[in-house]
């Protein structure tokens, strides 16, 4: 009896940065499954999530951030929310889309960042967090502020 031996990966190289991984094109029912070029960062399934054609193929980072937040009439329902995820799209047009790019998602609406848009992005988000806190400390200020002292010793009438 002949043994076979089934190679776990290809014998092809790849770019710096790149892996083969399996991808499936075609229509329901009639895919094929070939090794195609991915990057390190793609937590993607090509099988799972297969493409007609070659050209669509994208490449997904896993969720790398998320926030998000609830309300004081809604607790524990994300009312609110950012995600961002890198993304690479190897046959855009747009040279900057060939590249990793960080997409940054509301749920209603995605943009794509270079590097430098979401190091850009960060820093306002670091700039808006302290102006939030800021904001904080004004709320309780001012509930546990002189106004707040008269409603209470006033027995709570106004
Ligand atoms: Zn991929």
């Amino acid at each position: 009896m002949q043994n076979i031996l089934v190679p776990t990966t290809p014998a092809i190289e790849t770019k710096p940065g790149w892996k083969l991984a399996p991808a499936a094109f075609g229509k329901p029912g009639n895919q094929a499954t070939v090794w195609a070029e991915c990057p390190d960062f793609c937590s993607e399934n090509h099988v799972d999530n297969w493409t007609q054609h070659a050209v669509d193929l994208d490449h997904w980072g896993s969720d790398g951030a998320r926030w998000d937040t609830d309300s004081m009439h809604a607790p524990a329902e994300a009312l609110l929310a950012l995600s961002a995820r890198l993304y690479l799209d190897p046959t855009n047009p747009d040279p900057r889309m060939r590249a990793a790019t960080v997409r940054i998602d509301d749920e209603s609406v995605d943009v794509f960042h270079t590097p430098e848009m979401a190091e850009q992005t960060a820093d306002e988000l670091i700039a808006f967090a302290a102006q939030l806190r800021h904001l904080a400390r004004q709320a309780r200020t001012f509930n546990e502020g002189p106004a707040e002292a008269l409603h209470q010793v006033r027995g709570g009438q106004v």
